[in-house]
């Protein structure tokens, strides 16, 4: 499944490439901070700040927090909008808003596969890792998950 026809490995590769950062097993989302005014932005916002007493536009690109509580949860049923990208047959998943431990911003992302709409609370701390999202004949497409600290703490989690 994760091999190509010689059997090999096949390639980790971003789905979205700058999202993340995906070199070791600490992922962390990388958002920008207006220098102005200090708001983070996830996705990155890079020409102005949407801030209306802030008139910078000169803005750092940050490694977000890589925890955080989950604000709301839902399960998705539809193919969601660019530039998010789906498996295709697409397949229900849960997502999850989760408010980022220092910078109080809601990030959404796809929950691990094996946790449902059933084994989530608001409140419950999660951490970001990194998934294959999908893969073609040549590599695997990785992205950012959700997975429950919890989840974590028991077993080793997604596989890196
Ligand atoms: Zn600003």
């Amino acid at each position: 499944m994760s091999t190509n026809e010689n059997g090999e490995q096949k390639p980790r590769v971003p789905v979205l490439e700058g999202w993340f950062t995906h070199t070791d097993d600490k992922p962390h989302l990388l958002g920008t901070q207006c220098k102005g005014c200090g708001t983070y932005y996830f996705p990155k916002q890079t020409s102005y700040c949407k801030n209306p007493a802030c008139d910078s536009e000169h803005f750092e690109v940050v490694e977000l927090s890589r925890t955080g509580k989950v604000w709301s949860f839902t399960n998705a049923c539809y193919q969601p909008p660019e530039p998010f990208v789906s498996p295709d047959p697409f397949v229900p998943y849960t997502i999850a808003a989760v408010e980022l431990e220092k910078e109080k911003m809601i990030v959404l992302g796809q929950v691990i596969s094996g946790v449902d709409v059933s084994d989530l609370k608001a409140g419950m701390e999660m951490e970001l890792v990194l998934d294959t999202l999908f893969e073609d004949a040549s590599s695997q497409k990785i992205t950012w998950k959700w997975q429950p600290v919890a989840n974590a703490q028991n077993s080793k989690g997604a596989k890196p």
